[in-house]
C-alpha cells in the first residue's frame, strides 16, 4: 500500500513537471484512487504499442483502475486541471495506428488488472421465458472471450461476434464488432441494451435507447471519443451445441457474390432456412487455404487450388455455418443440403467440418498460438479494412484482386456482404450508402528481412499497396468507407463522416468539450495544445 502511494506521488509528480497540472500531489491523492497509477516500465512499453506495431507513444502514467468511480476521478481531474492532460481508455491494445495511445496524459489499462474485483465480473441475468431479460452486464474493459464462457455457464450466449475474441468490449462497441452473424444480427453496436459511460466531463452516465439517448448512439461506433464505456449490457441467446462449418470455391467473382447476397437476404427467413453465419476470402495463392485458420483442413490432407483452378487465376472461398444441438441434430443434414443446392460453387470443392460452438467461435486464437510460437504475430500489421457498396464490388475484384495484389498477398483477405438496415443509424459509424455492402480485409502481416530479394512482404511495400488500393478506388469512384478508420487530419475525418460530420462534432462538444478523450484517433486536437509542441 505504501510502496502505491509512493509510485502514485512519483506518477503526479511527472504529470505535474510535464503538462503543468495544478493539482498537488496530495491533493490527487486526496481522490481516494482505488487503482494504481503506474510508471512501471514494462507498463509504460504496453500502453506506447499495439498490434499494428507502426505507431509509438509513450504516456506520461499509466493507471490500472479498480471501478468505474476511480475512471471517473481521473477522467473529472483532466477536465478540471487547467492545462490539461489527456486520458485513453485502452482495451486490449488491438489497435492498429495507434487509437489508443497518447503521449500527453494518461492510459488508462482498462483490461486485466480489475479482474479481480468480484463486483466488476460478468453478471448474467436469466429470465429463460423473456428474451429482454436474458443479457449479461460485463465491465467495459473485460474481453469477449471471457463473456462467452461466463454466458456459456448459463448456457446463453451473444448473438453478434468478431472473428477473434481476444478484444476488449469497449474497444470492438467503439468501432462497430463484426462478424458472419452481421447480415442477420447486424454489428455488435445493435446488439447492446444499456451502457454505463463516463463522459470527458468525468461524468459517469447510464445510457440506453430510451435514458440518454444522445449518448448512447453517440458512443456506439464512437472512437471513443465520447466518453469511456465501463459498462455493457448484452443480450444473450440460447448458446448452440455445436456448429457444421462449410467451405466451397468460386472460380467466377459474379457467381461468388450473387450466392453470398441471395444469402444473406434469407436473414428474415426461419432459423431453419438461413445460415448462422456467411463470410468468405480470396484466395491468390495455395498457401493461404491451408495455412490461415488451418484448423478447418487437416494439415494431414491439404487442399490443392490447383486442382481448382487450371489457369492459377484468383479463387473465392464461401465460408458458412449452422448451428445446432441436440433437438435439431436429426434435420440439420437437411436444412443445409437445401440452402446448398441453390448456389452455384465448383462442384465437388465442398469442405465440412464439425465442432463445438465454443472452438468455431475462438477459432482464430488456434492460429494467433501457431503463428506465436513462430515469431510471426509479434510483427507490423498494415492493414487494411474496407467498406464497399454491392454496385462497386466487381470493379473493386477486377481492379485489386485480380489488379493491385498480383500474386501476393501476405495475409488473408476477408470478404463478405452486410445488410444496411441491421446498422442504426443513430448510431456514430458511417458505411455506404447502399442496402447492401461488402466488408473486404487485408489483413496483412510485415516481414523484417527480405527473403531471396522479394521486397513483396516488407512494411514499406504493403503500406504503400494499401495507398495504391485506396487511390485505384478514388480515381474509379467507388465510394467506400473505412472500417477502423485510419486518417491524420481533420479534413480527411470530415471527409470520412460525410453528412455525419455535423452531429459527430456537435456531440464532441457536448460530451467532451475540452476533447481529452482517445486523441489517438487524431479526430479533435485536445483544447490545450496550443501550450505543447504536438500531439
Ligand atoms: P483498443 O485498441 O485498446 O482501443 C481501440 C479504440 O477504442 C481506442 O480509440 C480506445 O481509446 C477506444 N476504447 C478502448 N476501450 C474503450 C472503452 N472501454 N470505452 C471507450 N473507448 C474505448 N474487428 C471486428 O469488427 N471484427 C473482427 O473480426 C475483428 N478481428 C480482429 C482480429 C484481430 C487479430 C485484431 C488485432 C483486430 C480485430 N478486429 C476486428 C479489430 C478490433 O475490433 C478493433 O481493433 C478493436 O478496437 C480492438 O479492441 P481493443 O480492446 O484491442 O481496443
Amino acid at each position: 500500500m505504501a510502496t502505491n502511494k509512493l509510485l502514485l506521488t512519483f506518477a503526479i509528480c511527472r504529470l505535474i513537471v510535464t503538462v503543468g497540472l495544478t493539482l498537488r500531489p496530495t491533493e490527487l491523492l486526496r481522490l481516494g484512487l482505488d487503482g494504481q497509477l503506474s510508471l512501471d516500465p514494462t507498463d509504460m512499453e504496453t500502453a506506447s504499442l499495439d498490434f499494428g506495431m507502426m505507431s509509438r507513444a509513450e504516456p506520461l502514467a499509466v493507471f490500472h483502475p479498480a471501478s468505474a468511480e476511480d475512471v471517473v476521478r481521473l477522467v473529472d481531474a483532466a477536465y478540471a486541471s487547467v492545462n490539461g492532460f489527456t486520458v485513453s481508455a485502452k482495451g486490449h491494445g488491438h489497435s492498429i495506428n495507434g487509437q489508443a495511445q497518447t503521449s500527453h496524459g494518461v492510459v488508462i489499462e482498462m483490461s486485466g488488472s480489475v479482474k479481480k474485483l468480484a463486483q466488476l465480473s460478468p453478471l448474467v441475468s436469466m429470465e429463460q421465458e423473456v428474451q429482454e431479460q436474458r443479457y449479461v452486464d460485463v465491465w467495459g474493459g473485460e474481453l469477449w472471450i471471457d463473456v462467452l464462457r461466463a454466458t456459456l455457464q448459463y448456457g446463453l450466449a451473444p448473438r453478434s461476434w468478431t472473428d477473434y475474441l481476444y478484444l476488449s468490449v469497449g474497444g470492438t462497441l467503439s468501432n462497430a464488432g463484426i462478424s458472419g452473424q452481421a447480415f442477420n444480427h447486424g454489428p455488435q453496436i445493435s446488439n447492446v441494451y444499456e451502457l454505463d459511460v463516463v463522459t470527458g466531463k468525468g461524468e459517469l452516465m447510464t445510457c440506453s435507447e430510451e435514458q440518454n439517448s444522445e449518448l448512447f448512439h453517440a458512443v456506439l461506433g464512437g472512437l471513443g471519443q465520447f466518453g469511456i464505456i465501463t459498462r455493457a449490457r448484452i443480450p444473450l441467446e440460447p448458446a448452440p451445441q455445436r456448429v457444421r462449418w462449410i467451405r466451397a470455391l468460386y472460380s467466377n467473382f459474379t457467381a461468388f457474390t450473387k450466392d453470398q447476397e441471395f444469402l444473406i437476404s434469407l436473414h428474415g427467413h426461419p432459423n431453419s432456412q438461413k445460415f448462422d453465419y456467411i463470410e468468405g476470402f480470396v484466395i491468390v495463392d495455395d498457401g493461404l487455404i491451408n495455412n490461415w485458420r488451418s484448423s478447418f483442413f487437416s494439415p494431414r490432407n491439404p487442399v490443392k487450388i490447383t486442382s481448382f483452378n487450371a489457369n492459377g487465376s484468383v479463387l473465392y472461398c464461401l465460408e458458412v455455418t449452422k448451428n445446432y444441438d441436440e433437438s435439431s441434430a436429426n434435420t440439420i443434414d437437411q436444412e443445409i443440403e437445401a440452402l446448398l443446392e441453390k448456389l452455384d460453387f465448383i462442384p465437388t470443392s465442398v469442405f465440412t467440418t464439425d465442432l463445438p460452438y465454443v472452438d468455431f467461435l475462438d477459432r482464430v486464437h488456434k492460429n494467433e498460438l501457431k503463428l506465436r510460437s513462430k515469431g510471426l504475430w509479434d510483427v507490423p500489421h498494415p492493414w487494411l479494412n474496407l467498406l464497399v457498396p454491392k454496385s462497386r464490388i466487381s470493379d473493386f475484384d477486377k481492379g485489386v484482386f485480380k489488379g493491385i495484389l498480383g500474386n501476393n498477398t501476405s495475409g488473408p483477405i476477408l470478404i463478405y456482404p452486410m445488410n444496411k438496415d441491421k446498422w442504426d443509424h443513430r448510431s456514430s459509424v458511417v458505411t455506404p450508402d447502399e442496402q447492401v455492402f461488402y466488408l473486404v480485409a487485408f489483413l496483412r502481416s510485415a516481414l523484417d528481412t527480405v527473403i531471396g530479394g522479394d521486397e513483396s512482404q516488407s512494411l514499406e511495400y504493403l503500406t504503400n499497396q494499401n495507398r495504391q488500393i485506396l487511390r485505384f478506388c478514388d480515381d474509379a469512384g467507388i465510394k467506400l468507407k473505412q472500417y477502423l478508420p485510419h486518417y491524420t487530419t481533420q479534413e480527411e475525418w470530415m471527409d470520412h463522416f460525410g453528412d455525419k460530420w455535423a452531429q459527430f462534432y456537435q456531440r464532441k462538444m457536448e460530451f467532451d468539450p475540452r476533447r481529452i478523450l482517445a486523441t489517438g484517433q487524431r479526430i479533435f486536437k485536445p483544447s490545450f495544445t496550443s501550450k505543447v509542441a504536438s500531439w
